[in-house]
């Protein structure tokens, strides 16, 4: 789950992360209010949006009085803000970050991640940090460091400082980091992240660092241990259809492609989604209705599914274990005759009570193509959408 850089920026605050003075606006007016209590210029006002970029997309502005906040902040609120994060559909702007702009002398690169390859948490850390990093990445990846931590150890000084040299930071500024770095990890272990990234983490004349954005990632996974961060989710900044699924407990990612598919268990899921490329389709979604799916459940996947107007045919790929094929089919039926089925629909079925789930849809007079197995199946669909 993420959440916003003004929420990031509180989290700092309560774990001694240094973040500047600021607060979020949700109108103009406020923006003002903020900006007048901040005490001087130049003012930063930031768009909030779940997705990076915003400095090159415009939404990210200096402003040097009270009237150049005013009309970054009417420009910048309401906007649809387009980055290379946000895809070309771009992200609508409802909030502003109201900060005290500082003086930087460098931007440098900080994250923190979980490492499944090592099982460990590595930190990130380049001197070339700012609004290029991608390219740092790409071009010159020896300018960036990493260091991992071992979970049961924790952090060690020493690693600390290897971190500080790599970003050679000058010996006054080490204290200051040293003291970020450790309380940042001990926030990211505190809320199970499995990211934490500030970029630009910004070196001032006076040799402190400070957290100048602030990107978190939550393990949504670990999120019933944190109940404080419930209140934190922007249901707007998410994938309509995709908060739509997690309703029914649905695990649903839109994707993509424009075969539609509903299979039962993740492992299923990703054979079809490799059948129906192989085939020379491609999927739009990855729907797994679970182990032990309702009717009712069913009926919500398929009419999700049937509501995506990229969905150009679907393909329902069944095996009855828990989830026995007559309730399938009948959450199909009730689906289908709620909705109405206007694109080819190609079902596999197999498992238990396979003969009554076959009869409930055949005795249904829905205009369904049956296949017999899995490559029958992939065909099918494949000539449903070529
Ligand atoms: P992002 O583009 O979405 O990653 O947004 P950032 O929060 O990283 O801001 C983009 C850029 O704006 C930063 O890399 C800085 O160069 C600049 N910026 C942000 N805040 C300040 C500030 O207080 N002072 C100055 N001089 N520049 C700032
Ligand atoms: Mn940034």
């Amino acid at each position: 789950m993420k959440i916003h850089e003004y929420q990031a920026k509180d989290l700092f605050r309560r774990y001694n992360v240094p973040v500047p003075d600021g607060q979020v606006a949700f109108s103009v007016e406020e923006a003002k209010q903020i900006a007048a209590g901040l005490g001087g210029f130049p003012v930063v006002v930031k768009a909030q949006i779940h997705a990076g970029g915003r400095g090159k997309g415009g939404g990210v502005k200096l402003a040097a009085s009270m009237e150049e906040v005013e009309a970054f902040a009417k420009e910048i609120l309401g906007m649809t803000l387009i980055t290379h994060q946000t895809g070309p559909e771009g992200k609508l702007v409802q909030k502003l970050l109201i900060e005290a702009g500082q003086k930087i002398e460098q931007e440098l690169y900080l994250s923190l991640l979980v490492d499944r390859a090592t099982a460990s948490i590595v930190i990130m850390a380049s001197r070339d940090g700012g609004m290029d990093i991608e390219q740092v990445a790409e071009k010159t990846p020896e300018r960036i460091i990493k260091v991992y931590v071992d979970p049961l150890m924790g952090l060690q000084g020493y690693q600390i400082r290897e971190v500080g040299f790599g970003l050679g930071l000058p010996p006054g500024a080490m204290k200051s980091f040293s003291g970020l770095l450790s309380n940042l990890y001990t926030l990211f272990v505190a809320y199970d992240s499995s990211m934490v990234e500030i970029n630009p983490l910004v070196l001032t004349s006076d040799d402190t660092v400070l957290a100048l954005d602030a990107k978190v990632d939550f393990d949504s996974n670990a999120l019933y241990r944190h109940k404080d961060l419930l209140e934190l989710r922007d249901l707007s900044e998410e994938d309509p259809m995709e908060v739509e699924a997690s309703k029914f407990n649905l695990n649903y990612i839109n994707l993509e492609g424009n075969v539609g598919n509903i299979v039962n268990g993740a492992g299923l899921a990703m054979a079809t989604m490799d059948i129906i490329k192989n085939a020379g389709a491609t999927p739009a979604n990855f729907m797994d209705v679970g182990g032990g799916a309702s009717s009712e459940q069913v009926e919500n996947a398929f009419r999700i599914i049937l509501a995506d107007p990229k969905v150009k045919a679907v393909l329902i790929n069944i095996f009855g274990g828990i989830l026995r094929c007559d309730i399938f089919a009948q959450g199909v039926v009730d689906a289908a005759r709620k909705t109405g089925i206007s694109i080819p629909v190609v079902v596999r079925m197999e498992g238990t009570n396979v003969d009554e789930g076959k009869r409930i849809l055949a005795d249904a007079g829905l205009d369904l193509i049956a296949a017999s197995d899995l490559s029958d199946a992939a065909n099918k669909i494949a000539a449903a959408v070529n």
